[in-house]
């Protein structure tokens, strides 16, 4: 049960780079920043457009809720680490208020477009081209022992204009230790893979994919969210309507997993929904067999058997991308 890629990436690195308990923050100034609008409010923090004021430069501060100190290094360090990385968001400085001891992140500003207006008016290529950078920035994070388990619409922000994109919110992210077990209780929802829902805590990086692979299919479908859970048994069922019940069965099998009785007979047997299914007149544009190949190498119950970053940039549906990069 160990990853086919960068399973031993953190044995590459020094004690410094996982230790995230141990480390010291080196504090910035926080009269070096100004705040100037509310832009974003999640359940770790509230966010905030604003200025360094020696360099007048746009940023974006993220004040943490009071959450466990163990957390916020572990997002801080993690930021460090994987901070200029490919289509990362970059990680400017970290500070806090003496008084209430509150921690801000600072950010690189992204001009991001709301996901609910961009998506639907994104062409064929587009998808593919934001896509691909995604990757990149997954690839590069489990190259550095690094899973982000929040991948998801709201945390990839896309600059339509300059096309730049940033994958953001490492406040999920973790280490990924060989035969480690985590906590399941990560991602949102709609973007669970099945091993978080069945309570399968020796998942890795491929947990990424699943949720990468639900955003490929929502835009492919112009589904989104593609499985569109009401709780955390539904999603699994949603999810179940679609692959069906046996492989579902197989995948548990392969690990010696067991479900919940009540969640196996609020799933009974479900067939399995072939993806040309879901063409209509709406995304036909978008489905491609190519598009649809990927999804389904992605979209596997069984973490092992999903197709890696790495593989999937060099899958037949990036093509086009490739060639404009090369
Ligand atoms: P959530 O609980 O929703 O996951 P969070 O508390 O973990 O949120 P973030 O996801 O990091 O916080 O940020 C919240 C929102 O702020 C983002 O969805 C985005 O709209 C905005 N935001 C965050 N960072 C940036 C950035 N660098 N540039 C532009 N907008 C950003």
């Amino acid at each position: 049960r160990l990853p086919r890629l960068y399973k031993d990436a953190l044995s590459k690195k020094s004690k410094e780079y996982w230790d995230y308990e141990r480390m010291i923050v080196k504090w910035g100034v926080l009269d070096d920043y100004e705040v100037t609008q509310k832009i974003g409010r999640g359940k770790y923090s509230e966010v905030f457009t604003g200025f360094h004021v020696p360099t007048n430069k746009k940023c974006v501060i993220k004040i943490l809720k009071p959450v466990k100190k163990k957390k916020i290094k572990r997002e801080i360090k993690i930021l460090q680490n994987v901070s200029g990385g490919p289509n990362i968001v970059e990680l400017l400085d970290v500070v806090r208020d003496p008084l209430t001891k509150t921690p801000c992140l600072v950010f690189e500003w992204i001009d991001n477009q709301d996901w609910k207006t961009l998506y639907p008016k994104l062409t064929p290529y587009d998808i593919k081209f934001y896509l691909y950078q995604v990757l990149k920035a997954l690839d590069y994070s489990h190259s550095q022992g690094l899973m982000h388990r929040d991948v998801k619409p709201h945390n990839v922000m896309i600059d339509h204009e300059k096309r730049k994109v940033r994958l953001i919110d490492w406040g999920l992210a973790e280490f990924y230790h060989p035969l480690n077990e985590y906590n399941v209780r990560v991602a949102s929802r709609h973007y669970k893979g099945p091993e978080l829902l069945v309570d399968d805590m020796l998942y890795d990086y491929s947990l990424d994919i699943w949720s990468f692979g639900c955003m490929l299919a929502g835009l492919t479908f112009r589904k989104e969210p593609f499985f569109a859970g009401a709780d955390n048994v539904d999603q699994l069922y949603k999810i179940a309507r679609v692959l069906g019940t046996d492989l579902l069965e197989e995948y548990l099998d392969a690990y010696d997993l067991e479900l919940e009785l009540e969640v196996e007979q609020r799933l009974g047997k479900l067939p399995r929904k072939p993806w040309s299914s879901f063409k209509n007149k709406e995304n036909s544009d978008r489905c491609s067999p190519e598009a649809l190949d990927l999804i389904d190498k992605m979209l596997r119950y069984d973490p092992a058997a999903r197709i890696l970053p790495k593989e999937a940039m060099a899958h037949a549906f990036f093509a086009d991308v490739r060639k404009a990069h090369s």
